[in-house]
């Protein structure tokens, strides 16, 4: 598997801009969200973390609401 290249990322048409820096490049994966108590039951949820390039902090969403950006200037 290849490293993920960070790009800007939009919500809502929104661009995504990192709450604790203000970074604007981001990595993004699938992930589960364990919501019944155990792993790999089939009643989790799959949610997307979008990583901030720059701090590394990791904002969650529902799978489908994080879209690609233009590229930044
Ligand atoms: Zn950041």
């Amino acid at each position: 598997m290849s490293k993920p290249v960070p790009e800007p990322m939009a919500v809502k048409g929104r661009r995504l801009a990192c709450v604790i820096c203000g970074g604007e490049a981001f990595t993004k994966r699938n992930i589960t969200v364990i919501t019944s108590g155990a792993a790999n039951t089939g009643f989790n949820k799959a949610a997307e973390a979008v990583t901030c390039s720059s701090c590394g902090f990791i904002h969650h969403f529902v799978t489908g609401v994080v879209e690609p950006a233009d590229p930044l200037p």
